[in-house]
């Protein structure tokens, strides 16, 4: 869950990293260079935190760069030798900023069910320095291949099985909340669709294999997921750990009073390698992985379609949630 604490504390961040550019502009800088420690042999982080409006002065262009090569730079101007750079960026503001989620269904079976959903899905859009292979073609993919198990097997899901590909996620879960926003919950005022879905499941930690599940504090639905859990043990995957996580964009869904998960996956090199960076491509796919992980979804979604009840939430606080651009 996101407190209210935590988006005061990263609306001051992003707001003053806003001033800060400002700030280097006016002082006569032309561009920004930006590198981290993740950025070394070979791999470039390409990613910027701050969410764009188009009624925003337009700051500097910024660009990412090997550690490795920062460093040289900075060595070379510590001993006095002038450094020249030639940018070339191609980059330009595209007024049309509208975003667009693809959303499809499996209607249900059952007469009296088939208006109640289960919702599963992952976010389409990426960063731009590589394709977006496992942040998160990854969970697309295994939400689709899921899907596409369920289908395959004609197993009659008694509620509507919807998915929804995201847009907007890495600029602050834009596609997921505005969703959430128009059928569950506006201004603190519910919606009769949110009733009305049982759960959604989010894949979004890359490619490696699902280990688990977070729970987000519903200490009541730990027993029915731990059961769930109970034929793919050998399959690597048991954890029901109650804690929450973040980042995705099933925080759109707890925000709105739903159940919303994301499952606990094997971190693989995504946060060391492919997380944001140019290395995010096909190569680092386990595909093995990803059908291990479409066959504990596929079952999940399934399972949450027929059960008598839908899943147990637990008690809607209604908070400011996100930020809305700057
Ligand atoms: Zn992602």
């Amino acid at each position: 869950m996101v407190s209210r604490e935590m988006i005061q504390q990263y609306v001051g961040i992003f707001k003053s990293m806003a001033r800060a550019d400002v700030l280097f502009k006016q002082s006569g800088a032309v561009a920004i260079i930006s590198t981290g420690s993740t950025s070394i042999n070979g791999t470039v982080v390409v990613q910027s935190f701050n969410a764009y409006k188009l009624n925003i002065p337009e700051t500097l262009p910024k660009v990412s760069m090997a550690a490795e090569d920062c460093q040289k730079i900075k060595r070379l101007i510590k001993s006095g030798h002038p450094v020249e750079l030639e940018l070339n960026i191609q980059g330009k503001i595209s007024p049309e900023t509208k975003g667009y989620n693809v959303v499809g269904e499996i209607t249900g079976t059952d007469p009296k069910l088939k208006s109640q959903l289960v919702m599963l899905g992952g976010h389409l859009d990426s960063w731009s320095a590589a394709t977006g292979a496992t942040d998160n073609a990854a969970g697309c993919i295994v939400m689709l291949e899921a899907v596409r198990l369920l289908d395959s097997l004609h197993l009659k899901p008694k509620r509507t099985i919807r998915i929804a590909l995201w847009s907007g996620e890495e600029q602050g879960l834009l596609g997921s909340f505005n969703y959430a926003k128009i059928h569950f919950m506006d201004n603190g005022k519910v919606k009769p669709e949110q009733a009305k879905v049982s759960a959604y499941y989010n894949l979004d930690n890359g490619t490696g294999k699902i280990r688990g599940i977070y729970t987000q504090n519903n200490e009541t639905i730990k027993p029915i997921f731990e059961q769930w859990f109970v034929p793919f043990h050998d399959m690597g995957a048991a954890a029901v750990t109650t804690k929450n996580t973040g980042s995705t964009d099933h925080l759109s869904f707890d925000w709105a009073g739903i159940p919303g998960f994301q499952f606990v996956q094997d971190p693989i090199d995504y946060e060391t390698r492919t997380h944001h960076s140019n290395q995010d491509n096909y190569d680092h796919l386990q595909i093995d992985d990803l059908k291990q992980a479409a066959i504990i979804v596929a079952s999940f979604v399934y399972q949450s379609s027929v059960r008598p009840a839908l899943l147990p939430r637990k008690p809607l606080v209604v908070e400011p949630f996100a930020f809305d651009g700057f």
